[in-house]
C-alpha cells in the first residue's frame, strides 16, 4: 500500500473483530513513539504507517523496508538506538514511496541496496507520472498543493538498488542466511524475504488486516489478484513461524499465520475466479460490483482495499474499459446530456428535489449522479451543491474505509468551497 493504513494499531486476535473500525489520521501513526520494539533478540520493529525493520547479525545490521519520508528520520533513531552497527544491507519489498522514503537515511558507504529487478520500471512510471500522483495524493490526504517539480522523462526516476535480481537472491550475513524471493502482487516489484533459521518471513504488502487494495483509487496500473494467490502460496510453503508485515502487526505461530494466510489468499481467490465467471457469463462490471460478496468465513474486512474496487480493478485490469456500449466508443463522456436532460426536466431544482429525496431513501451514491447532472446544467446552484454536500457527508459518516473516506474527505472540500463562493 502507499499510503493511508490504519489497522496496525489494533492488536486483537479476531479478524472479524478488527473490521469495520472506523480509521483516523492514520497519516500520523507511530510518530509519537518513544522506542522501537523488540520482536526477537535479532530483530526490531519500528512502528508506523509503514514499519521498519532492522536484523542484526555479528557481521552488521540489515534494514527491510524504510517506511517513508515522514516516519523514516524517527525510525533511523529509534532502530540505531538499539544497534548503530554498520547497515550492510537495505532491503525494498517494493518502491512505494512509504517503503523507500528512509534509503537515504540509512544508507553507508558500502551499503548494499536490494530489490527485484521489476523496480527500476516501476519507479520509472511512478516518476513518469509525478505530477499525476502528487496531485492525487495531495487530494486524497489533504495536502497542501504540492510544488511543480519538473517531468523527469519516461525512464528517469532515482533509482535506489545497488543488486537487481529476478526471481530469488540470497546473501548469509553474520552466520544469518537471507533468501529473497520475487514476490509480485501489490506491485510487480514486489519482494519477500525469509531467514530460515528463524522460520521468519518479511511479506511487504501482500498481506495486511484487509482486502487487498487490488485497484486504488490513486490510480495504479493492474494489480493482478493471481500473483497475490500465487505469492501468498510460496509465503505458506516456507511455514513462517514469524511473519512481519510492512504494514500491521507483527503475526506469531505456525499455526495462526498459515489460517490467517489462507484465509486471505482464498478471499482474493474467490473474488478473482467469481470475477472471471461473472465475464465469462456475459455479465458488466458493475452487476459484479453488486453481486460478488465475500462468504463469511473468508471475509477479511475492507478497512483498507474494498472489494467493489477490487472487482473492478480485476475485470478492467483484464479487459480495460470497453463495455460494448458503441456510446463509449467516442469522446462525449456519460455526462455530456446531463445538461440537456435537467432543462428537459424543467431545470435544477425538481432534480436537486429529486437527489434529496433519494438520498433520504438511502441511496446516497444515486443521489450523487443527480446532483452531477444538476450542476452540469447549472455549476454554482446553491441548492445542488447543498444536496451534493448533504450526499457525500452521508456518505463518508458510513464509510468504514480510510481509502474511501479519505476521498470523500476531499470532495466535501471541495464541495464546501464552491458552497461558499456561490452566496
Ligand atoms: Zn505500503
Amino acid at each position: 500500500m502507499t499510503r493511508l493504513f490504519t489497522l496496525s494499531v489494533l492488536t486483537s486476535i479476531s479478524l472479524s473483530a478488527q473490521l469495520g473500525t472506523n480509521p483516523v489520521s492514520p497519516m500520523r501513526e507511530g510518530l509519537n513513539r518513544k522506542d522501537a520494539v523488540k520482536i526477537t533478540d535479532n530483530i526490531y520493529q519500528a512502528i508506523g504507517f509503514g514499519n521498519t525493520f532492522l536484523v542484526i547479525t555479528p557481521e552488521g545490521n540489515v534494514v527491510i523496508d524504510t517506511s517513508g519520508a515522514q516516519a523514516a528520520p524517527l525510525h533511523v533513531k529509534l532502530l540505531k538506538a538499539h544497534s548503530a552497527a554498520p547497515v550492510k544491507y537495505i532491503i525494498l519489498t517494493h518502491g512505494h514511496g512509504d517503503h523507500t522514503g528512509g534509503v537515504a537515511l540509512w544508507k553507508e558507504p558500502g551499503t548494499e541496496v536490494i530489490a527485484q529487478r521489476n523496480q527500476v520500471e516501476f519507479l520509472n512510471y511512478q516518476a513518469r507520472l509525478n505530477r499525476f500522483f502528487a496531485l492525487r495524493n495531495a487530494a486524497q490526504f489533504d495536502y497542501p498543493k504540492p510544488p511543480e517539480t519538473p517531468w523527469p522523462g519516461d525512464e528517469g526516476a532515482k533509482q535506489f538498488a545497488t543488486i537487481l535480481f529476478d526471481d530469488k537472491y540470497e546473501f548469509t550475513l553474520g552466520g544469518v542466511k537471507f533468501q529473497i524471493f520475487s514476490t509480485p502482487g501489490e506491485t510487480p516489484d514486489h519482494l519477500s524475504v525469509w531467514i530460515p533459521q528463524w522460520k521468519a518471513a518479511f511479506t511487504g504488502d501482500n498481506y495486511y488486516e484487509s482486502f487487498p487494495n487490488i485497484y486504488t483509487l490513486r490510480g495504479t496500473e493492474p494489480r493482478m489478484a493471481l500473483d497475490y494467490v500465487h505469492s501468498l502460496d510460496k509465503i505458506l510453503s516456507w511455514r513462517p513461524e514469524l511473519m512481519l508485515p510492512s504494514h500491521g502487526p507483527v503475526l506469531r505461530g505456525e499455526t495462526e499465520i498459515a489460517t490467517r494466510v489462507k484465509m486471505y489468499r482464498d478471499a482474493i481467490r474467490y473474488v478473482h475466479d467469481a470475477v472471471v465467471m461473472g465475464m465469462n457469463d456475459g455479465k458488466d462490471v458493475f452487476t459484479l460490483m453488486r453481486e460478488i460478496k465475500l462468504p463469511e468465513n473468508l471475509n477479511v474486512g475492507e478497512g483498507y482495499g474494498k472489494l467493489t474496487w477490487s472487482i473492478r480493478g480485476i475485470y478492467e485490469g483484464y479487459a480495460g474499459w470497453f463495455d460494448l456500449n458503441p456510446a463509449t466508443m467516442y469522446e462525449a463522456p456519460p455526462s455530456s446530456p446531463y445538461a440537456d436532460l435537467v432543462k428537459l426536466a424543467g431545470g435544477p431544482d425538481p432534480v436537486v428535489a429529486r437527489a434529496l429525496e433519494v438520498l433520504q431513501q438511502g441511496n446516497a451514491p444515486e443521489a450523487l449522479r443527480l446532483t452531477d447532472a444538476a450542476l452540469a446544467a447549472s455549476p454554482s446552484h446553491r441548492g445542488a451543491l447543498e444536496a451534493k454536500l448533504k450526499a457525500l457527508e452521508n456518505l463518508r459518516d458510513r464509510s468504514k474505509n480510510s481509502n474511501e473516506s479519505g476521498w470523500l474527505e476531499y470532495s466535501i472540500r471541495e464541495t464546501k468551497l464552491k458552497v461558499a463562493s456561490s452566496q
